[in-house]
């Protein structure tokens, strides 16, 4: 009975499609096989009358032919004897309907019943009806394999909160913004991933604010509304929308996210955007949404110090089971000034390079076969610039910043441009020790003290960016 069961989903995966099948074929049970029907067993009456509707004749044909004969289809109703579902929004823990969708893939919701008309609560049904599955999650990208350093902790550590306790208000929404390549996307999976790990059965989907877009405008033009609404609100615990700088100045598309937002969080539905700007500065986004977001959290992300750029190079080496030295780490990490991706890409030629060739990564290989993709030398700036630049920002004297003055207002810019020296040049702890007219330990001390600020001060991390922007480091 078994072997039947799984050549006739075979079949109707084929036929309906992966998505279709993960969420209306996977969750059925074949209970009873007799000569003239097929008895199955599916999860509530809502679902039988959409399986029998749409799939019945679909159905009755590949088990026609599986069988050799024609047989009848009896749907039987598992959750009548199940206890009702309490939280009619939350996805069914420990449902036995975990499944899987084409990862990456963004595929069709089925087109819904009468009973799913917009404007309608949703029904303990409804919630029942569809089967747990992830859209969109790339499972390679957890919080396992994301390295966490000064300029990401804050958003890592907001990141698994979420993860922790997806739908908390206090993280909803949780807004995560930054430059390209430093990892949002990244964390935004790794949420999906974890909820999942947790929950299995929990319903999360991931998508980007242009897909989001592009279905929208085909629903509108198709008429295909409730199945878009199907979608984006009554489906998912966990929403995850990347890019939402993506939306600007789409009015309708504005108003709808707003829309879904809403319906979502009223309903401890958890959403998180990401973008490269900060809510504000999303041009024509949403008014209402803007405020919502600004009163959830925002978790900025800047661009990786010099440290953690080489521990990511390192993790992304191993990966690809490649031994890089900590000296050919730092030159490397050196010569890709923030941007992760870069790092990436330039780890993975290395790695074919070696192969190719035979042999070791060492720095003379790197320079000789990289060459062309690497930046001459570092961007780098002395530590005369820096210290200028900060006491530029911090509106205070170079020679404030140089002396030994123990004000308040002093030494916070003083101990920010030690940290800054330290990252941004080739500087060893006794040589801007020097520079300062302070023994080493000193320094050590201030840049310790800078490097753990960091995670839990934004207004430190946006003086850093700032001071960045200005030396031309990012
Ligand atoms: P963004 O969405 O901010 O543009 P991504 O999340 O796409 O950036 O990151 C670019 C690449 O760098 C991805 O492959 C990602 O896995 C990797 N990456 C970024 N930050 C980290 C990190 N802290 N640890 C490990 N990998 C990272
Ligand atoms: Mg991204």
């Amino acid at each position: 009975m078994d072997r039947l069961w799984e050549q006739v989903q075979g079949a109707l995966m084929q036929s309906l499609g992966a998505q279709n099948f993960e969420i209306w074929i996977r969750p059925i049970r074949l209970s009873n096989l007799t000569p003239h029907a097929v008895h199955l067993q599916v999860p509530n009456r809502y679902y039988r009358d959409w399986v029998q509707a749409n799939y019945g004749p679909t159905m009755t044909d590949a088990f026609g032919r599986a069988l050799g004969r024609g047989v009848e289809l009896h749907f039987e109703i598992a959750s009548e004897q199940a206890p009702l579902l309490a939280e009619a929004d939350r996805p069914p823990q420990g449902s036995g309907l975990a499944s899987q969708v084409d990862e990456g893939e963004f595929l069709e919701v089925p087109p819904l019943p009468p009973v799913l008309d917009e404007g309608r609560p949703p029904t303990e049904e409804v919630a029942r009806s569809h089967a747990s599955s992830t859209i969109g999650v790339s499972p390679d990208k957890i919080f396992d394999n994301f390295v966490v350093g000064a300029s990401n902790q804050f958003a890592h550590a907001a990141a698994l909160a979420v993860a922790d306790q997806p739908g908390e208000s206090q993280y909803n929404p949780l807004y995560i913004y930054g430059g390209t390549g430093l990892g949002k996307t990244h964390l935004l999976h790794a949420i999906g991933n974890e909820v999942r790990r947790r929950d299995p059965s929990a319903r999360i989907l991931y998508v980007t604010a242009e897909q989001f877009t592009n279905e929208l405008i085909d629903a509108l033009r198709y008429r295909r509304m409730s199945n878009f609404r199907e979608k984006y609100r009554r489906w998912p615990a966990v929403l995850l929308m990347d890019d939402v700088q993506f939306l600007t100045g789409k009015d309708r598309t504005q108003e709808e996210l707003f829309h879904t937002f809403e319906w979502l969080k009223e309903r401890g539905r958890q959403i998180v955007f990401t973008s490269d700007v900060l809510p504000r500065e999303v041009h024509g986004f949403e008014p209402r949404l803007r405020t919502r977001c600004e009163s959830g959290m925002l978790a900025d992300m800047q661009p990786p110090d010099l440290e953690t750029l080489v521990a990511i190079l390192h993790q992304k080496a191993a990966d690809l089971g490649l031994d890089v030295t900590p000296d050919v780490a730092r030159f490397l990490a050196a010569r890709v000034r923030g941007n992760v991706r870069e790092i990436e890409g330039l780890i993975k030629r290395l790695s074919a390079l070696c192969r190719l060739h035979q042999a070791q990564p060492t720095i003379a290989f790197a320079r000789l076969h990289l060459g062309n993709v690497l930046a001459d030398e570092p961007h780098s700036v002395d530590a005369q610039e820096v210290i200028k630049a900060v006491a530029s920002l911090f509106n205070v004297r170079v020679e404030d910043l140089m002396g030994s003055r123990r004000q308040r207002q002093l030494v916070r810019p003083r101990h920010l441009s030690m940290w800054l020296v330290r990252e941004h040049t080739d500087l060893s702890f006794p040589d801007i020790g020097r520079v300062f007219g302070k023994d080493h330990a000193t320094i050590h001390h201030a840049c310790k003290k800078v490097a753990g600020d960091l995670p839990n001060d934004a207004d430190l991390r946006g003086a850093v960016a700032a001071i960045r922007r200005s030396l031309g480091l990012a």
